[in-house]
């Protein structure tokens, strides 16, 4: 990359496309160089040395292994292995943008690292979560059956059978409520959240020993302390959406004299910003869903190595 590239932000490359093999030879095989960033940033010290590095072509830059080898490992599972196709989106200085798919990544010239970014299209944030692939502004972009399945993925993973306690998720479960309960599904992603999270107390019981029926107690405790923690979140940020909307998108009648009923509360049955399902243009939730989940299905059939 010459000086005058390298001395803007982001600039958008041109569309150059390799698999991930061709990459790692690429690098394997170029002249050992620091990227400048690496030079700027970094001022050597007798008692430790820089990784190594190599001048990629096909990046057009010079990059540290470890952040080479970094994204390897996440392309790891990829079903066409060496195959896996990458492309460029955009480079600078200090990093190149790729994508593989839907998923993108900050391959970091500076710091050596690679960190897997939001799927949204030119966003630059890191995703909130393995299982929840967006930054925080773009989950209000994400169609509901992508989120709440997304969700449920995230709270499988945080369950520690025989043990509800521990179970309880954490980060990033007020990212998700906030961005159900805009698009009026607060209630859908809070029953996704806690029944993914922990055990089936019905399944525990129907085990039929005695001694494990204080783990069901204890179980359905720890839901309800998790359904009440995840109904505050909501409340809160249903209340914070419709004081700041003040009236009714659709009627301007005043949100603020809405009382408990379909439209007010912690799991309105239209967005925040609407007095009620007449005003309010979006189907419901479940239909939304449903209509998400059949659009996946189509995808599906259509691709099976998807
Ligand atoms: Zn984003
Ligand atoms: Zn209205």
């Amino acid at each position: 990359m010459d000086q005058e590239a390298s001395s803007h932000m982001i600039a958008t490359m041109p569309a150059v496309t390799f698999t991930l093999g061709e990459l790692l030879a690429d690098v394997a095989t170029g002249s050992a160089a620091a990227p400048r960033a690496w030079a700027d940033q970094w001022h050597p010290r007798e008692d430790w040395s820089p990784p190594p590095f190599s001048v990629s072509a096909l990046l057009g830059t010079a990059v540290p292994h470890p952040a080479l080898l970094a994204l390897a490992g996440k392309l790891s599972a990829s079903a066409a292995g060496m195959d896996t196709g990458l492309r460029v989106e955009a480079a600078d200085a200090h990093s190149v943008l790729m994508a593989c798919g839907e998923r993108r990544f900050a391959l970091g010239l500076a710091g050596g690292a690679c960190t897997e970014l939001c799927r949204q299209a030119d966003c630059e944030s890191g995703m909130l979560d393995a299982e929840v692939p967006w930054c925080a502004t773009h989950l209000l972009d994400t169609d509901l059956y992508s989120l709440v399945t997304a969700a449920r993925f995230w709270a499988q993973a945080s369950r520690r059978p025989g043990d509800p306690e521990r179970s309880s998720p954490d980060w990033p479960v007020e990212e998700l409520m906030k961005a159900a309960v805009a698009v009026a599904a607060g209630e859908m992603m809070a029953e996704a959240i806690v029944t993914a999270a922990f055990d089936d107390p019905h399944a525990l019981e129907q085990r039929d020993v005695p001694a494990e029926y204080g783990l069901v107690l204890r179980t359905r405790h720890a839901m309800d302390r998790e359904r009440l923690r995840l109904w505050e979140t909501a409340r809160e940020e249903a209340a914070r959406l419709r004081a700041a909307a003040g009236d009714c998108e659709g009627c301007r009648r005043e949100l603020c004299w809405l009382d408990d009923g379909f439209a007010a509360g912690a799991y309105p049955q239209v967005r925040p910003e609407y007095c009620s399902p007449a005003c309010d243009p979006l189907p419901t939730a479940q239909e939304r869903y449903l209509e998400g989940q059949q659009n996946w299905q189509t995808r599906l059939r259509g691709n099976p190595i998807f």
